[in-house]
């Protein structure tokens, strides 16, 4: 499974550090063998641990240049940066990216070979239309998107669950997951609202490859216990696969 913190705008350099060591400390004590990734904000970018992999929550589709306020690969690369997040609803919908601009960031950081999460999910008022309008609103999220790069996680994230402390129900996350699995067969994390209390169970479903997990995931303590969650998990998931 795939265990990502998206600590947006939290978190300073040196309780980042902190929390990396913390977290890869209790990665290899456990002998966890999910992946384990945490995106900081840009001004607390860092090298990952041994188990630990730090990614940008955003980069500009550009190696350097004249680009003010943004990052680019330059920036990544001095960390050993090899993971960003692209398309993320707050960047969405917050910051106004539109999908032309996010398949460009997506198409340059395929071509420098990044692993990239990919984010896609709907507001309110699409969900309040039913699932067939839900699903014609995400497809239009995977317009300029390979679908089928290697490289590629997706994150499903319903806009209105992210940061509220509302999730869809567990039988919407599979029907959504397994719809979204129809057009591309790499891992699929969800997010919004994903806490301690409720990971288990949402891990444990049969299309959930991991889960994406923002205010939740603050406290390293919170996100450890996750961890723990998707490990003990291993054995049930594969009972049922069988
Ligand atoms: C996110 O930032 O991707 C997210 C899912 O946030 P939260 O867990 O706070 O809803």
């Amino acid at each position: 499974m795939i265990l990502a913190a998206n600590f947006k705008s939290n978190l300073n350099r040196a309780k980042t550090a902190a929390y990396v060591q913390t977290l890869d400390t209790f990665c290899t004590q456990n002998g966890v063998d999910d992946r384990v990734m945490v995106f900081p904000p840009a001004s607390a970018l860092c090298v990952g641990g041994l188990h630990v992999s730090v990614g940008a929550q955003n980069a500009f589709a550009a190696k350097n240049g004249a680009f003010t306020g943004e990052l680019a690969q330059d920036q990544l690369d001095e960390f050993n940066i090899r993971t960003v997040l692209i398309g993320h609803s707050e960047r969405r919908h917050v910051i106004g990216e539109r999908q032309e601009l996010i398949a460009e960031k997506f198409a340059y950081y395929q071509k420098q070979g990044f692993e990239i999460v990919y984010c896609i999910g709907e507001p309110l008022e699409v969900r309040e239309e039913g699932n067939d309008a839900l699903l014609e609103y995400l497809e239009a999220q995977y317009e300029g998107i390979d679908l089928h790069y290697s490289g590629l996680i997706v994150a499903y994230e319903p806009v209105w669950a992210i940061g509220t402390g509302l999730t869809p129900t567990l039988a919407n996350i599979e029907l959504i997951h397994s719809a979204i699995k129809e057009r591309t067969s790499r891992p699929l994390l969800y997010g919004g609202s994903v806490k301690k209390e409720n990971a288990r169970e949402i891990l444990a479903l049969e299309h959930v490859d991991g889960v994406l997990v923002g205010s939740g995931a603050l406290e390293v303590n919170h996100f450890c216990s996750m961890i723990a969650d998707a490990k003990s998990l291993h054995v049930h998931k594969e009972r049922v696969k069988s």
